[in-house]
């Protein structure tokens, strides 16, 4: 039976990268709604902003569940085994070599 650790921090630091790609995103979406009639040089740079920016953090959110380190052994932890982790669960890290499981203060929305 593994430990369970709560490790927030990494849960934090996690949503506050996602803000500004995110921002971007909704200003880009709100020019491409504004543009759309128009279909000008504006519009189409705003549509190419706005999936940029969901590549972006779609991107950076699979880097960082790919390089966890466990703050134990600093090992890069495998990323979480979604088969195992529900819709409404806590999303953590398994490190096999501490026998920690780190609960990053993540959930898998239930909708
Ligand atoms: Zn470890």
């Amino acid at each position: 039976m593994s430990e369970r650790r709560d490790y927030g921090r990494y849960g934090t630091r996690f949503m506050l990268a996602n803000i500004p790609p995110f921002l971007i995103a909704m200003s880009a979406f709100w020019f491409v709604v504004r543009e759309f009639d128009a279909r000008g040089l504006t519009f189409w740079v705003a549509v190419g902003v706005f999936f940029g920016s969901l590549f972006v953090l779609v991107a950076m959110d699979a880097y960082r569940y790919r390089h966890f380190r466990c703050p134990e052994c600093g090992e890069t932890l495998p990323k979480p085994n979604w088969r195992k982790i529900k819709a409404g669960d806590s999303i953590y890290f398994c490190c096999s070599a501490c026998d920690i499981e780190w609960h990053v203060g993540l959930r898998i929305p239930d909708d």
